[in-house]
């Protein structure tokens, strides 16, 4: 992720990753009270350009609201910031991760004071590029009673980092988590779409992370007319389905090639996701309509 000369920008700084000093007596090292995001940038035929940058920012912001850890910076200054942290590092195309961390407190109360870091390197895409075997996970997402999960909170991701495991030490790529109520709810850091009968459903907000991807597989469904439906799904509909896919923004669109024994019959490239997947490629890539920054 870095090297002798990779920068990070911190509070405020361009500073050299390698050998940036931490407070080991804070709340989120110790309790995973922490946010964070992760964005990435393209190199278009406009230059570098950060895709639904604000998007992003204005999630962290939101997910740092959600545990009351004081956000005290403008969006706009971080996405600019972000550019430069690009040009220093002479990154193009990268994934780009702030996190808002506590600072020294240990006590399990919500924090008077934050820092923030945004780090960038070359990452490929996260699932690669081969059509996926997924599981249902015996691990179910947490429960948005216990805490929202519309929030990136880092404490959260225990939940994906043991799914994830057990999918890869059972054979599989990724896994397929349930919401309380049984229903498919979403992959570990990807939400999930599946065609049946030429339409497209993915499940409802209520008990899913609002991932920026899968707001994007919407809209471009709208744009190209594809029928999208957002309703629960049964472990019986994703393997009914005719074909299905992840979403996010470090995996991007990726088909899904089996789950659990059941082995998609359609060709991907002859699926509507496979359609969703080219045209989410042409929007990073030309990314005509977004702000030009540098
Ligand atoms: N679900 C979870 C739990 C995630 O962490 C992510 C990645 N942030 C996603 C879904 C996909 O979200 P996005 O499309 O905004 O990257």
């Amino acid at each position: 992720y870095y090297n002798q000369n990779t920068l990070i920008y911190l509070n405020g700084e361009f500073v050299k990753a390698h050998g940036a000093v931490v407070d080991l007596f804070g709340q989120s090292l110790h309790y995973g009270y922490g946010a964070f995001e992760g964005l990435r940038s393209y190199s278009t035929h406009n230059g570098t350009r950060i895709f639904k940058a604000e998007e992003h920012f204005e999630r962290l912001e939101k997910s740092c609201n959600a545990i009351n850890l004081p956000y005290s910076w403008n969006n706009r200054m971080l996405i600019e910031k972000t550019y430069e942290l690009l040009a220093a590092n002479n990154l193009r195309s990268a994934y780009i991760r702030p996190l808002v961390f506590s600072g020294s407190n240990m006590h399990l109360m919500t924090s008077t004071d934050a820092n923030i870091m945004i780090a960038a390197w070359e990452w490929g895409p996260y699932l690669g590029q081969n059509l996926l075997k997924v599981n249902i996970s015996s691990i179910e997402r947490p429960n948005p009673k216990s805490f929202r999960v519309d929030a990136k909170i880092s404490g959260q991701y225990i939940n994906s980092i043991m799914a994830t495991s057990e999918a890869i030490n059972n054979g599989f790529d990724e896994a397929l988590l349930l919401d309380q109520d049984g229903c498919v709810a979403q992959a570990s850091s990807e939400n999930i779409f599946i065609e049946k009968d030429f339409k497209i459903y993915t499940p409802p907000l209520e008990n899913i992370f609002p991932g920026i991807t899968r707001q994007t597989v919407i809209d471009i469904c709208k744009d190209l007319n594809f029928e999208i439906i957002e309703k629960k799904l049964t472990i019986d509909d994703v393997y009914q389905a005719d074909s299905a896919f992840l979403s996010g923004t470090a995996a991007e669109i990726i088909g899904v090639k089996q789950v659990d024994h059941v082995i998609y019959k359609e060709h991907w490239e002859n699926t509507i996701g496979a359609s969703i997947q080219r045209k989410y490629k042409n929007l990073v890539l030309e990314q005509e309509n977004y702000e030009v920054i540098i």
